[in-house]
C-alpha cells in the first residue's frame, strides 16, 4: 500500500510553461461500488480502466465529475480550496443521475491521499501552476435495458497544469449561443459530462467565429442570462454593485468560485445582488464589467459579448480586467495563496 510520497523530490518540469493538457502522474485513487457498497478504495499506479462493452457509462451516460486544484501556499503547505463543497456537489450530481453518492468525508480523504502521494507533482509557490484534481464517477456495471447500473467506479486523477493566464488576463469575447445548454429543471445544475457533450458543437462554432466562449440564455424563454459552457458569469453595474445571475429554472451550475466571490464581495463591503438578469438588460449597457468564474481562472475578464444584432462592450473591463473584478480576484487568490487572511477557513491543508 502506498501511503507517503512526501520525501519524493519535485519533478523536473518547466512549471510556469505547463499547458492545460493531461500528463500522467504517479498515482490515481480508485474505489468501486459493488453489492450495494463502496470498497475501501486505494491508490493505484494504473491509469487505465478496463470495462465491459456493456458498462452503463457507454450506453446511458451515467457519469459525473468534479474539478478542484491543489497548490503550494507562500508558507510551503500543499493545500486545496473548499473540498467539502466539491464533495457535496458531487454527491448531489450523483443522486440526480441515480448513482451512489461517494461519502463526503471519504471524498475529502481520497483527495488528500492522492495529492499527498503525488506531492512531487504539486507545482511550487509562485509558478502560477497547480495540480488539477479531477474526481469522476462512472457506471461500470452492465446495462442494456434503460435503468441505472448496479456497479460504479469512483476515481480521482491528478495532473499538473500551467497558469491560466500567461502574460496577463486579456479580456475575452463571448457570443450568445444559438444552442441551449440546459433544459429547465434538467441537469444544468449538476456537474455531468453529458452537459459538456452537447455543448461541444456550439463551443467549436464559437471558436471558429473568433469567440472564446458561448454565453447561454435560459432555454425556456431565451430571455435570461445563465452561464457559459464551463463557468458562471458575473456583472458589475454602474454603481459598482456585483450582480450575479440566478436561474428561475435551476439550470445554472452552483460554482464554488462564484459562491466564494459573493462572500468575498460582502466581506469587502461591495454590494451584491443575486437575481435573474435579462439579456436585454446586458444589451442595454447596464453593466460596466463582466467576468467568468471557475476554479481554473478564478475570474476571466469579459470585454465584449456579441449577439446577432448587438455588440455589448464593458467600459471598465474592455482593455484589461476592471477594478471590481480585479479586487475580488486578488482577494480570493490572496486567500488561496495565504497572503490574505482566510477568515472563513476555506483553505484545506493537505501536507
Ligand atoms: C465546473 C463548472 C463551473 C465552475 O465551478 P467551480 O466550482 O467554480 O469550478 C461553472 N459552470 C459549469 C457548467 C461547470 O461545469
Amino acid at each position: 500500500m502506498i501511503t507517503e510520497n512526501l520525501g519524493a523530490k519535485k519533478k523536473q518540469l518547466d512549471w510556469s510553461n505547463l499547458d492545460f493538457n493531461y500528463r500522467k502522474t504517479d498515482y490515481s485513487f480508485v474505489s468501486n461500488w459493488k453489492n450495494g457498497a463502496w470498497d475501501a478504495g486505494e491508490l493505484t499506479a494504473d491509469h487505465t480502466i478496463t470495462l465491459s462493452e456493456c458498462a452503463g457509462i457507454f450506453h446511458y451516460c451515467q457519469e459525473v465529475f468534479e474539478g478542484l486544484k491543489a497548490y503550494t501556499t507562500r508558507d510551503g503547505d500543499i493545500v486545496c480550496f473548499r473540498p467539502d463543497l466539491n464533495a457535496r456537489r458531487m454527491a448531489d450530481s450523483a443522486e440526480r443521475l441515480v448513482m451512489p453518492p461517494y461519502p463526503q468525508d471519504r471524498f475529502v480523504d481520497a483527495v488528500e491521499q492522492v495529492v499527498r502521494a503525488n506531492a512531487a507533482w504539486v507545482p511550487p509557490f509562485g509558478s502560477g501552476a497547480t495540480l488539477y484534481v479531477r474526481p469522476l464517477m462512472i457506471a461500470t456495471g452492465d446495462v442494456i435495458g434503460v435503468k441505472p447500473a448496479d456497479e460504479y467506479q469512483f476515481r480521482i486523477l491528478v495532473t499538473p497544469v500551467g497558469p491560466y493566464f500567461k502574460g496577463g488576463a486579456k479580456p475575452i469575447r463571448l457570443c450568445v449561443a444559438r444552442y441551449d445548454r440546459a433544459a429547465p429543471h434538467g441537469t444544468g445544475n449538476i456537474k455531468a459530462g453529458l452537459n459538456y457533450a452537447m455543448s461541444l458543437k456550439s463551443g467549436m462554432d464559437a471558436h471558429a467565429a473568433g469567440f472564446a466562449e458561448n454565453l447561454y440564455l435560459d432555454s425556456q424563454s431565451r430571455t435570461y442570462v445563465e452561464e457559459t459552457g464551463g463557468a458562471n458569469v458575473l456583472f458589475v453595474d454602474r454603481s459598482g454593485k456585483l450582480v450575479v445571475p440566478v436561474s428561475h429554472t435551476d439550470s445554472i451550475l452552483p460554482s464554488i468560485t462564484r459562491r466564494s466571490l459573493v462572500q468575498v464581495a460582502r466581506d469587502l463591503d461591495v454590494d451584491v445582488e443575486e437575481r435573474p438578469v435579462t439579456w436585454d438588460e446586458v444589451a442595454s449597457g447596464a453593466f460596466v464589467e463582466c467576468g467568468l468564474c471557475g476554479t481554473a481562472a478564478v475570474i476571466s475578464p469579459v470585454g465584449e459579448i456579441h449577439d446577432d444584432k448587438d455588440v455589448v462592450t464593458f467600459e471598465e473591463g474592455h482593455e484589461c480586467m476592471g477594478p471590481v473584478m480585479t479586487r475580488l480576484r486578488e482577494t480570493l487568490t490572496g486567500i488561496q495563496d495565504g497572503t490574505v487572511e482566510d477568515v472563513h477557513g476555506w483553505v484545506h491543508k493537505i501536507c
